[in-house]
């Protein structure tokens, strides 16, 4: 599943890179270039009024402006499974795949203790950006287990849309 999100929807557009589904983030989509990443067999996520009663095909509007509500109304409609979805592949920042860094390269661009602690640092060919697994991840792990899991059972027993 590949994702296009609107000017609103910056954060979930960055988590859903982090959960590993390629997503564009676009600040000026608009009627033509929307249908264009449908071509492309994106799924538009969007804020747009227009598009709260227009059902198209392919477009998803999104309900509400919590990220962590976001995201569960994506795992609602399956568009998305954070459990299985390998994670962390992609820059959050840019949505480039990211590759492999030796020690070599990474020299330099990440902390000492990293260097010498971690067995695996990844790099975004694109904005030079490097990560590795670590406090970063775990915490973002820990905001799903806190923040986005629980929001279904939250919802179901309260019984609210
Ligand atoms: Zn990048």
């Amino acid at each position: 599943m590949k994702f296009v999100a609107d000017r609103m929807l910056g954060r979930l557009a960055k988590w859903l890179r982090i959960l590993g589904y390629d997503t564009v983030y676009d600040r000026n989509m608009d009627a033509h270039s929307v249908l264009s990443y449908l071509k492309e067999g994106r799924i538009v996520l969007t804020r747009g009024r227009r598009f709260r009663k227009e059902r198209l095909q392919g477009v998803v509007w999104i309900q509400d402006d919590s990220v962590d509500r976001q995201i569960r109304q994506l795992m609602d409609e399956h568009l998305i499974d954070i459990e299985s979805k390998s994670k962390f592949l992609l820059c959050s920042r840019c949505n480039t795949k990211l590759l492999a860094a030796n020690h070599l390269e990474a020299e330099g661009h990440v902390p000492e203790y990293v260097m010498h602690s971690q067995k695996k640092i990844l790099w975004c060919p694109s904005c030079h950006r490097f990560y590795w697994s670590g406090t970063h991840q775990e915490r973002m792990r820990h905001y799903i287990r806190t923040h986005v899991l629980p929001a279904k059972e939250h919802q179901a027993s309260s019984g609210k849309e």
